[in-house]
């Protein structure tokens, strides 16, 4: 996976950084991986996710190879801002969850000086591009790209395949109903 290694940390400002990629890409595992560092560099951290992902724990983010951190679950971006007073750097994960308010939410903690850590899914299960993600990706800082590898030939994957039939943008907790797949792989369902 790609190191998130800016030459430098801006410094006298707050950022946005993005993790955005397909389902068993690792989004979430990078998310930790970072919020992680920042804690024992002794910075106060907050985590969020909304309150729709209760697949494995309600206050834990946990990924897929099941590390996880401390989070707070929220029904929306707004309850970031009042939430995130004290804190240095948010991490937000999920964010194909929330509503397009998470935008400006981000904007505004980056404003206020704080570093904002956003990991989510960038396109749905149609590969069609997955709000808010894309206004978030214009609005970041840094981007990071997360791959998966494609379960039926073995390309780096990019896709998340629905293997299941649902007419629903979103089908939560049905990790087992999707498959990491390439371009090439990848068809959208009837
Ligand atoms: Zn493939």
């Amino acid at each position: 996976m790609m190191e998130f290694t800016p030459h430098s940390t801006p410094k006298g400002t707050g950022w946005i950084e993005v993790i955005a990629g397909c389902m068993f890409s690792g989004k979430t595992e990078e998310l930790i991986r970072r919020l992680r560092r920042a804690k024992i560099a002794k910075q106060n951290v907050k985590i969020f996710k909304p309150r729709i992902d209760t697949r494995y724990s309600e206050t834990d983010i946990v990924s897929h190879s099941e590390q996880s951190l401390p989070s707070l679950l929220i029904d929306n971006p707004q309850e970031i801002l009042k939430l995130s007073e004290d804190a240095q750097v948010i991490g937000i994960d999920e964010a194909q969850f929330f509503s397009n308010d998470l935008v400006d939410v981000c904007n505004t903690l980056a404003d206020q000086g704080k570093r904002v850590v956003v990991a989510g899914l960038d396109l749905d299960y149609r590969s069609k591009p997955f709000e808010p993600m894309p206004q978030l990706l214009a609005i970041a800082e840094y981007i990071t790209k997360t791959l998966a590898i494609c379960v039926v030939c073995g390309n780096p994957a990019d896709r998340t395949q629905r293997t299941i039939h649902s007419d629903e943008r979103v089908i939560v907790g049905a990790a087992d109903s999707y498959e990491a797949r390439c371009r090439k792989c990848h068809y959208i369902p009837d």
